[in-house]
C-alpha cells in the first residue's frame, strides 16, 4: 500500500491550510501520522488518491447513511443542479423537504433550515434564551454541538466546574455562562438548575451521545431530564445532529419517547450536502424572524440542491425495512468486533445502537465523559493503523462514533473483522 500521493498532497495542504485541513477531526493528531487524501467514493467504499480501496465507517461523519454516491440522491442533485444552484428566493423544494421532517420527527411542527449543524445549535440557543429571557446554558461533559462559543466548554474536574473553554479566543463570558453536567448522571444537572435558579434558558443534550464515542443515555435518564427541565422552566434541546434519522426516521426522541422543545439536525439531513435545521412546536418557531423578535438568516440556507439531496435521501430512508436492515448490520458488526475480541483476551468495551458504534480500549463499561476518557488511546492508535494497512478505514479517534451504512454488506463485516483480527493491539 503506497501512499506517496497522499503524503505529497499533505504536504501541501499544509502550507496552504492550517494543519492541512478544513476540519480538525481529518487530522490523524491523536492516532499519529498523515491523513489520507481521498478522491472518489461508492456504497461502503473510499478510494484514496493512490488507488488503495477501503471499506468506510468515517461515512463523512454520518451523512453518507445510503453510502456514497447512491443513486437516488446523486439523480436528485443532478438534475436540481442543472435548474441552478441558488436562488435566496424560495422554492418548492424547501417546502417538500420541511413537510417529511415534520412527519418524520415527532416534537417539530415548523422547521427553519441553515447550512451546517453549528448553525442549528447557535441558532437554538439563540431561540431558548429568546423564548425564556434567560442566558445561561447548561451541556454534558463530552457534548459536541459544533464550534459556536458558548458550547465549546467542557467541564474541567468535577460536576460543579462551570464555564472553562475548550477552544483558544472563546469569549470568556459566553464561556462563564455555560454550566457543564455529566451525561447520564441526572443529579448532576438537578444541582446545577438548583444553584441558577431563574437563569439557566437550556438544557442542550445529544440524546445519545456520539462525541464521547457512542454512549447510550441510561433507562430513565432521558426522562428524568424532561421532568427536571419542565420544572425550572429551562427548554430542553435535542442535539440530533447525528442520532436524526440514523437510529429511525424520527431519531432518537421517537425511540425513546422523550420529546424535547427544540431538536437539532444536521448530517444526514443534507444528503452529503451542507445543511442544518432546527425545529420545534409552531409556538416556539413563531420567535423566529420574520414571525418574531428572534434573528436568524442565510445566503445560502435551504438551498435547492441539498434539499433534493435531502428529500431523496429521507425517501429511501422511508422505505420499509430500511432501519431494521441497518441495526441488522449494526450489530453484526459488534457481536463480531466483541467475538473476535473475546477469542484474542482484548479487554474492549463495544457500544452501540443502530447505525453506530464505537470500540472502547477497556474492560470497564463506557457511560459518560470519564468513563470514555479511561480507555487505552495508544492501543486505538495501533489498533486504527493495523485497520487502515488492512483496508478499512476508521475515525482517527477513540473519541468518535463508527458510522455503519446501508450499504454495508455482510462481505464488508467479514472482510473487517478479518482486519481486526490482524490488527489486534498486543
Ligand atoms: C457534527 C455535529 C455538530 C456540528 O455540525 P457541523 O455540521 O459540523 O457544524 C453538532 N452536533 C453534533 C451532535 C454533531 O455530531
Amino acid at each position: 500500500m503506497t501512499r506517496a500521493r497522499s503524503a505529497q498532497l499533505y504536504s501541501n495542504a499544509q502550507k496552504l491550510i492550517p494543519g492541512g485541513v478544513n476540519s480538525p477531526a481529518r487530522a490523524w493528531d491523536s492516532v499519529g501520522g498523515d491523513p489520507l487524501f481521498l478522491k472518489k467514493a461508492s456504497g461502503s467504499r473510499i478510494w484514496d488518491v493512490d488507488d488503495n480501496e477501503l471499506i468506510d465507517y468515517v461515512c463523512s461523519w454520518g451523512p453518507m447513511i445510503l453510502g456514497h454516491a447512491h443513486p437516488a440522491v446523486i439523480d436528485a442533485a443532478v438534475e436540481a443542479t442543472r435548474s441552478g444552484t441558488s436562488f435566496g428566493a424560495p422554492t418548492e423544494l424547501e417546502v417538500e423537504m420541511a413537510r417529511r421532517v415534520v412527519d418524520a420527527v415527532p416534537s417539530i411542527e415548523a422547521i427553519r433550515f441553515v447550512s451546517s449543524g453549528t448553525e442549528a445549535t447557535m441558532s437554538a440557543l439563540r431561540l431558548a434564551r429568546a423564548r425564556t429571557g434567560r442566558s445561561k446554558i447548561l451541556k454534558f461533559n463530552g457534548g459536541y454541538h459544533g464550534h459556536e462559543d458558548a458550547l465549546l466548554v467542557e467541564a474541567g474536574s468535577g460536576l460543579a466546574n462551570q464555564g472553562i473553554a475548550s477552544s483558544a479566543g472563546v469569549h470568556p463570558e459566553y464561556a462563564a455562562s455555560t454550566l457543564v453536567a455529566e451525561f447520564n448522571d441526572v443529579d448532576s444537572v438537578r444541582l446545577l438548575l438548583q444553584a441558577n435558579t431563574g437563569e439557566v434558558a437550556a438544557v442542550i443534550v445529544e440524546p445519545i451521545a456520539g462525541n464521547m464515542g457512542v454512549v447510550t443515555p441510561e433507562p430513565g435518564f432521558l426522562e428524568e431530564l424532561r421532568e427536571l427541565t419542565r420544572e425550572h422552566g429551562v427548554l430542553l434541546i435535542f442535539d440530533e445532529v447525528i442520532s436524526g434519522f440514523r437510529v429511525s426516521l424520527g431519531g432518537a426522541q421517537a425511540v425513546y419517547g422523550v420529546m424535547p422543545d427544540i431538536t437539532c439536525l444536521g448530517k444526514i439531513v443534507g444528503g452529503g450536502f451542507p445543511v442544518g435545521a432546527y425545529g420545534a412546536s409552531a409556538e416556539i418557531m413563531s420567535e423566529v424572524a420574520p414571525l418574531g423578535p428572534m434573528y436568524q438568516a442565510g445566503t445560502l440556507s435551504g438551498n435547492p440542491v441539498a434539499m433534493a439531496a435531502g428529500i431523496a435521501t429521507i425517501d429511501e430512508l422511508s422505505k420499509p425495512g430500511v432501519y431494521e436492515g441497518l441495526r441488522a448490520t449494526t450489530d453484526k458488526l459488534a457481536d463480531g468486533l466483541i467475538g473476535v475480541f473475546d477469542a484474542s483476551g482484548v479487554q474492549a468495551a463495544v457500544n452501540r445502537v443502530c447505525g453506530l458504534l464505537t470500540v472502547f480500549f477497556t474492560g470497564n463499561p463506557v457511560f459518560d465523559m470519564r468513563t470514555a476518557s479511561a480507555t487505552d488511546r495508544e492501543a486505538f492508535g495501533a489498533f486504527f493503523h493495523g485497520m487502515v494497512d488492512n483496508g478499512v478505514y476508521l475515525p482517527p479517534s477513540q473519541f468518535e462514533a463508527w458510522f455503519v451504512s446501508t450499504a454495508h454488506t455482510d462481505a464488508d463485516i467479514e472482510q473487517t473483522l478479518d482486519a481486526v483480527k490482524k490488527s489486534l493491539p498486543a
